[in-house]
Parts: structure tokens; C-alpha cells; sequence
């Protein structure tokens, strides 16, 4: 868990490497798989150009499938779950006992980060920083009460998401280590 830009996605890689999880991105998988499938897809993909998220129903999709055709694997979600019901069918339906890892990042960098990654990876998400807003404004509505939420039920773990990608990643394995 954690603000757009803190780090997730490079962090989840780290995992994937060291310790053999497999990597699902609910937003990447939506971009690269799911954006033009239908009618839904193609209104979720007009809401996260504009900084909103997609439909439950669709990150539900994208979650079913993968676990579907990985059957036996260990998972780092990334992305996912996103808002309080998102959240409940984690529990329920996914993992009753999962690890949750939060990385604590200052936002003000946050934003010129993901301005720069729109400018280089050409993502309309993170193309203005009123968009960015939005979805900073959006994560604190929706996503900061599901790690709350996380946090009540004694499952929340966190991180300093600052300074460099190995040092983090180093912080994160020392957590896994201790608690796994
Ligand atoms: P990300 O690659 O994690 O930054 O996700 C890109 C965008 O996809 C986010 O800003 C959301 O709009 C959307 N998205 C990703 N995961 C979810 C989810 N679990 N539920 C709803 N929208 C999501």
C-alpha cells in the first residue's frame, strides 16, 4: 500500500526477484490487457485518464483471472485492494491473513516523481498535475481508511518508502525475514 508514485510497483519487482512472488498490478494488467476489452473497460480506461479508478467489478476480473492461471502462486498485489469494499473481498475472498506492507513517502516528491514518469513512460494518469491531485485527493478519500483499516485488524506493516530502491528494498526484506 501506499500514495501513487511512493514506490509500489518497483518495490513488488524486488520481491518478485528475491523471494519468487508473482507481481499483480491491478493498474498495469488494466493497461496492458483489459483497456479495450468492452463497454466497461473502455468507460474505466475515460475514468483513470482522468485520475479516477475503474469499476470493482473490473479489478475483481483482473485479480480472478490471474489467480486462475496461477493457481499455486504467492501473490504481492500492488494496486489492490484500492477502497473499503475492495478491501472486505480481499479478506474474504482472497487471503483472511495477508502481509500489508505500507511505504510512508512525503507527497510534495511524489508529485514530481509521477510527473516525470508520465513524461517518460507517456501515461495520461500521470500527465498533469491536476490529475495527480486527483488521484492524491482520491487516495486519501479511499485508500488511507482501507490502511485504517488494515492497521485495526493487526496486519499493517510500515516501511520509509525514502531513499534509495535497494536500501527499501533491503527494509522490506529484513520485515519479511522477521515476521514470515
Ligand atoms: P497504478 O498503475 O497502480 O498507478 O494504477 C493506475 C490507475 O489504475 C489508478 O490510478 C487507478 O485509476 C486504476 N486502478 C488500479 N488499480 C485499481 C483498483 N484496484 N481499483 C480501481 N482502480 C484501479
Amino acid at each position: 500500500m501506499g500514495a501513487p508514485g511512493c514506490g509500489k510497483g518497483t518495490q513488488a519487482q524486488e520481491l518478485v526477484q528475491k523471494f519468487g512472488f508473482l507481481h499483480l498490478s491491478t493498474g498495469e494488467l488494466f493497461r496492458k490487457k483489459y483497456a479495450n476489452k468492452n463497454e466497461k473497460a473502455k468507460q474505466g480506461k475515460a475514468s483513470i485518464d482522468k485520475g479516477g479508478f475503474f469499476s470493482d467489478e473490473i479489478a475483481y476480473q483482473i485479480i480472478q483471472d490471474f489467480i486462475t492461471e496461477n493457481p499455486e502462486a504467492r501473490i504481492v498485489f500492488d494496486g489492490f485492494p484500492r477502497d473499503i469494499t475492495q478491501a472486505s473481498y480481499f479478506l474474504e475472498h482472497i487471503s483472511a491473513q495477508p502481509i500489508v506492507i505500507k511505504l510512508e513517502a512525503d507527497e510534495e516528491k511524489l508529485l514530481q516523481r509521477l510527473l516525470d514518469r508520465g513524461r517518460q513512460m507517456h501515461r495520461e494518469d500521470d500527465s498533469s498535475e491536476a490529475i495527480i491531485r486527483r488521484r492524491l485527493a482520491l487516495y486519501h478519500e479511499l485508500t488511507v481508511p482501507v490502511i485504517q483499516f488494515f492497521k485495526e485488524k493487526h496486519l499493517l506493516h510500515t516501511v520509509s518508502g525514502e531513499g534509495e530502491i535497494d536500501e527499501i528494498a533491503l527494509r522490506i526484506e529484513k520485515l519479511l525475514n522477521t515476521i514470515a
